[in-house]
């Protein structure tokens, strides 16, 4: 089969859909990948790389797209409408359901649209958002750790303290992916860590992992209140799939939270943890309400990208395998892969999609 690798082409996307590695992969499985240049710049991997896995470096964005699968990260933006067409197999990030326009367009040209959103294995993972669940959840520390500087208009506190001074304080609500991976990395800096969750098992699951360096709490109003006013950082992990998250840090919270104190809530692409949580961006990334500071940027695995680059790919690759070997015949086999299917042949195939625009399924 022919693999297409555009460049993306999304206003501060600089991660790319295939890496090096892949590419040598369906090369030696007898498959063409076709990488437009520059594509891989965004995350360091040069179209020199590119040619040395086996790819062929093409000038245009068309010629990448003329090519039978099709593998990004980011669902089209509107200068690439023009190479949607019939047959076309494409694999990327969608999020179809608050987007209506490129719904539309998918259906209207013919596209097989299989979102790794939607990618979902027999246990009920989706396997193609757990890497940047896992970005996302060591970074919040590193975010964290670098607004509570003075110098930041944090509180002024160190991770890890030093001998005789206290380190600080993180208080992590929702135990899941990001929550555990902010736990690793803010156990390992030293900071005393707390984590919240209504679900036993995955407190269990930290408490078993930790033994003694972190404490666990049962998430309800008084112990999040208790760990919230003491907490030099708060990091916001909840996801109630399908739904909105609760806000487990209202308003009337914040006066009695220590000055300078810091909260990354990740959760914010479901509408956040945090009352006062509202979107942020990486170029305007803060503000403070009642001298506690928040981070609240929808995509921050987009601030490394060549990490996340790969992140991605080691989870994408086996599917993009699989679909190349087989094109879409490898759904019949692959019901993770069928549950992808967002669009074929001008049907909506995926109920949330349907649901979300009142169309038939
Ligand atoms: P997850 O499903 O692995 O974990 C979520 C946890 O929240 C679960 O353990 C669940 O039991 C817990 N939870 C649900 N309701 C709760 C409640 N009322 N009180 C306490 N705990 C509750 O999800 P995840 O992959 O860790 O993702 C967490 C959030 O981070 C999601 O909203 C996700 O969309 C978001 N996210 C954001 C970014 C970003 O760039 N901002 C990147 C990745 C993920």
């Amino acid at each position: 089969m022919i693999i297409g690798l555009p460049k993306e082409t999304k206003a501060d996307e600089y991660r790319v859909g295939l890496t090096p590695g892949s590419v040598h992969t369906l090369v030696g499985r007898g498959h063409r990948v076709l990488v437009e240049t520059g594509a891989g710049a965004g995350s360091v991997i040069s179209d020199q790389d590119y040619r040395a896995a086996g790819a062929e470096i093409v000038t245009h964005a068309g010629d990448a797209w003329a090519a039978e699968l099709v593998v990004k990260v980011k669902e089209p933006t509107e200068p690439e409408y023009q190479y949607l067409r019939k047959g076309l197999l494409l694999f990327t990030y969608l999020h179809l359901a608050s987007n209506r326009t490129l719904t539309e367009k998918l259906l209207a040209t013919g596209v097989s649209a299989i979102a790794y959103e939607t990618v979902q294995t027999a246990s009920g993972a989706l396997p193609l958002l757990t890497p940047m669940s896992e970005v996302a959840g060591r970074m919040a520390v590193q975010i964290g750790a670098t607004y509570l500087l003075k110098t930041q208009g944090g509180r002024g506190v160190l991770m890890g303290g030093v001998p005789g001074v206290a380190p600080a304080n993180v208080v992590i609500l929702g135990a899941g992916v990001v929550g555990t991976n902010a736990a690793t990395v803010a156990a390992g800096m030293g900071a005393m860590v707390t984590a919240l969750d209504i679900n036993h098992d995955r407190l269990k699951a930290l408490d078993d992992r930790f033994s003694g360096r972190l404490q666990t709490r049962y998430c309800d109003t008084v112990n999040v209140r208790q760990a919230v006013y003491e907490a030099d950082l708060v990091i916001g992990a909840i996801l109630i799939p399908g739904g909105r998250s609760p806000w487990l840090v209202t308003r009337e919270m914040l006066p009695q939270m220590r000055t300078g104190s810091v909260i990354v809530d990740v959760a914010v692409d479901q509408g956040g943890c945090v009352e006062t949580t509202r979107p942020t961006t990486h170029s305007n990334p803060i503000f403070e309400i009642d001298g506690v500071l928040h981070y609240c940027v929808a995509n921050m695995p987009g601030a490394v990208p060549r990490t996340s680059t790969f992140a991605l790919n080691n989870q994408t690759a086996s599917y993009v395998a699989t679909l190349a070997d087989n094109g879409l015949a490898a759904l019949q086999n692959n019901q993770a892969l069928m549950n992808g299917l967002n669009t074929h042949r001008g049907q909506v195939t995926h109920p949330a999609v349907a649901e979300a625009f009142g169309l038939s399924y």
